[in-house]
């Protein structure tokens, strides 16, 4: 068993038992982690109130072989979530990020530029940041770094740049726009209007991925952007943001295999 050090976000927490639980971890260097924490839940405990759900805490584990828990030793609250106390819509943004993290990435397998994303994403809605655009930059880049980022710029299926038009075929399956050649016999193909595309384009560029407007996505960005939310003024405009959410949320849909639980709050209370 090896002793690890490291950041986390904590994702979910169930109880184990009277005195212990089950905590579910994005850590910095380590993926998604799940961890026994024993004694948790006594008042007092190594981990000082620490785990708090998308806390952001420094913690030290042991790893155990590949099909058992690991062992949570200490934890140290370095931020709480405060959006919890004030606001219903930056609480339910804060949960579907650790929603997004917890389906999107796999135990064991490290993302740290996606972690940094998420670390900004939290303190970015605690400190007031607009939620909607906070939340289609953080998702923009969890999907460039788990590889599913969707083509905006060009065709998914032949490569060809799409011509300006007011509604695109996109395809759910596909992964992106299609031209209308590449458009017919397809599944789960959506017409989105050309206000909710320029929105996904100006976010992927903001996630990192250079030159979405008039090239070819790239697979992966180069890893040094998307930390960073809140830079930049994205705006969505109020009149496409019922369309853009379904949008996202159907596409999520596809690429998990049902839809997100949270999903259905985004977007459903006032947007400050
Ligand atoms: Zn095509």
């Amino acid at each position: 068993m090896a002793t690890e050090k490291t950041r986390a976000i904590v994702l979910k927490l169930v109880e184990f038992s009277e005195s212990s639980c089950v905590v579910t971890l994005f850590t910095e260097d380590f993926g998604k982690v799940g961890a026994l924490a024993k004694g948790a839940r006594r008042p007092k405990s190594a981990f000082e109130g620490a785990i708090d759900l998308l806390a952001l805490i420094r913690i030290v584990f042991l790893r155990k072989s590949s099909d058992a828990l690991d062992l949570l030793t200490e934890a140290k609250l370095e931020r709480r979530f405060r959006s919890a106390q004030r606001d219903l819509a930056r609480l339910y943004a804060g949960y579907y990020v650790a929603e997004l993290l917890a389906e999107l990435t796999e135990p064991a397998d490290p993302h740290p530029t996606l972690f940094q994303a998420a670390d900004a994403t939290l303190l970015a809605l605690d400190e007031g940041a607009a939620t909607a655009e906070t939340v289609l930059r953080f998702e923009l880049t969890a999907l460039r770094e788990v590889g599913h980022v969707p083509s905006l710029a060009a065709c998914v299926v032949c490569g060809r740049p799409m011509a300006p038009s007011k509604r695109v075929a996109f395809g759910m399956i596909a992964g992106g726009v299609l031209c209308d050649e590449c458009r017919p016999g397809r599944k789960g193909v959506v017409s989105i209007s050309s206000g909710v595309l320029d929105v996904l384009r100006e976010a992927s560029d903001e996630s990192g991925g250079r030159g979405s407007r008039r090239a070819l996505d790239e697979p992966t960005g180069d890893g040094s952007a998307g930390a960073s939310p809140a830079q930049t003024p994205l705006i969505i405009d109020p009149t496409i943001r019922g369309e853009l959410r379904a949008v996202m949320n159907n596409y999520f849909a596809h690429l998990i295999g049902h839809r997100l639980r949270l999903s259905e709050y985004l977007g459903t209370l006032p947007n400050p």
